[in-house]
């Protein structure tokens, strides 16, 4: 089966006690036993759930991965592979990631002795000097966020190989219609489904997948202690966003190629972070480990600071001021004020995230509506 039929027809079977094409939403907790002490397949919601049960079969078959996780938000299935480490275990992560993970990593993991240093992923060298012989676990993210840097999946696989230890990948922007990191050799898939595998700012869920059974298994082991489950309508609507998932990303990734060509040619903007463009920096890596496309997340620089950019940001009609990606609905922010105000001024500076920085979640409008509007915000 190719993409799109698996996308639809892996873990969505029709329902056999009515024939309904599409299952219903078991939102029933506990599960009645064939006996004392013999189980059926569920028991317990938290430890299995039918509807939850189908969206990680689809999602498992669209990443190529044995099995799938599905978690109450994007942050509990990172976390869920941040469990498997204890005290004096050390995690390198890339320089380019979700303002959460950060948070995650230097504000609770290290409260159990999990100790993180952050590496700029695009820079192998780097990276791989950042591992010390109690580091467990290799974090990146293709492309990064805001910045769009593209890491080279396969050889940060090689590089965790050599070392024996974990290549986990935050894969949310590029979704499997894009890249697949377990082909590429990482050991753990992980979305926000709350982006585009949901992809109508209308549930929020995350998912850890992977290849190796024992790894499944202690990932589930923790899954089931610690409880962050996906809930069963949550579910059902990330299953019913993966259908669409692959025609979604495809088009909204070819209305982010026009929109950043057309950004790129105009002199109201100083610079356009986009992947696609043969200008980027990762672009030739982009091209191997990306196909049909280079993803709907893009970010440019405006000419005139800070007060331009929050302005621009503040005057589009169809890009809506929100954080968040992966919906529909095209979105607009801007991180020094938005999504990582959190950082110290320098601190941001020092990571590349400039105050004119704008970044885009482009959605599925007719992209001539979109650069209409972009156009029009930048003349205010
Ligand atoms: C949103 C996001 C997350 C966190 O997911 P939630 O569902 O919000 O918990 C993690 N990584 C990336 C790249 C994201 O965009």
């Amino acid at each position: 089966m190719k993409f799109r039929t698996k996308s639809i027809h892996v873990g969505n079977q029709r329902d056999p006690q009515t024939g309904a094409v599409v299952p219903p939403i078991h939102v029933a907790s506990t599960f009645v036993q064939p006996g004392a002490g013999e189980w059926g397949e569920f028991d317990y919601s938290r430890s299995g759930n039918p509807t939850r049960k189908n969206f990680e079969t689809t999602i498992a078959a669209l990443e190529g991965g044995s099995g799938a996780l599905a978690f109450a938000s994007g942050m509990a299935a990172t976390h869920c592979a941040t469990m498997l480490f204890s005290t004096g275990d050390h995690i390198v992560a890339g320089t380019d990631i979700y303002g959460g993970t950060y948070r995650l990593l230097h504000k609770i993991s290290n409260r159990s002795g999990i100790e993180t240093t952050l590496a700029a992923a695009n820079d192998l060298d780097a990276l791989e000097k950042a591992i010390t012989p109690n580091t467990k676990m290799l974090w990146i993210e293709s492309p990064g966020n805001p910045l769009m840097s593209i890491t080279d999946i396969k050889a940060c696989a090689a590089i965790a190989k050599k070392h024996g230890i974990l290549l986990g990948v935050d894969s949310t922007f590029a979704t499997p219609v894009l890249t697949r990191p377990l082909e590429l050799g990482a050991d753990i898939v992980m979305h926000s489904a709350t982006k585009y595998l949901g992809g109508h700012s209308d549930s929020l869920g995350g998912a850890l997948v992977v290849k190796d059974q024992e790894l499944f298994d202690r990932l589930y082991f923790i899954q089931n202690a610690t409880g962050a489950v996906m809930a069963p309508l949550d579910s059902f609507l990330a299953s019913r966003g993966l259908k669409t998932l692959a025609i979604r990303v495809k088009e909204q990734s070819k209305t982010a190629m026009y929109l950043a060509e057309k950004l790129a040619a105009d002199s109201r903007i100083t610079r356009v972070l986009y992947p696609g463009l043969s200008t980027h920096p990762g672009h030739d890596i982009a091209k191997q480990q990306m196909d049909s496309g280079f993803g709907a997340m893009l970010s440019f620089e405006v000419a005139g600071g800070f007060e331009k950019a929050k302005k621009m940001a503040e005057s589009t009609k169809f890009f809506q001021l929100a954080v968040s990606l992966g919906a529909v609905e095209s979105l607009i922010e801007q991180p020094a004020s938005m999504s990582h105000a959190s950082y110290d001024r320098e601190d941001r500076l020092a990571h590349g995230i400039q105050d004119e920085l704008i970044r885009i979640s482009v959605g599925l409008e007719d992209a001539e509506d979109l650069w209409a509007d972009l156009d029009q915000a930048l003349s205010q």
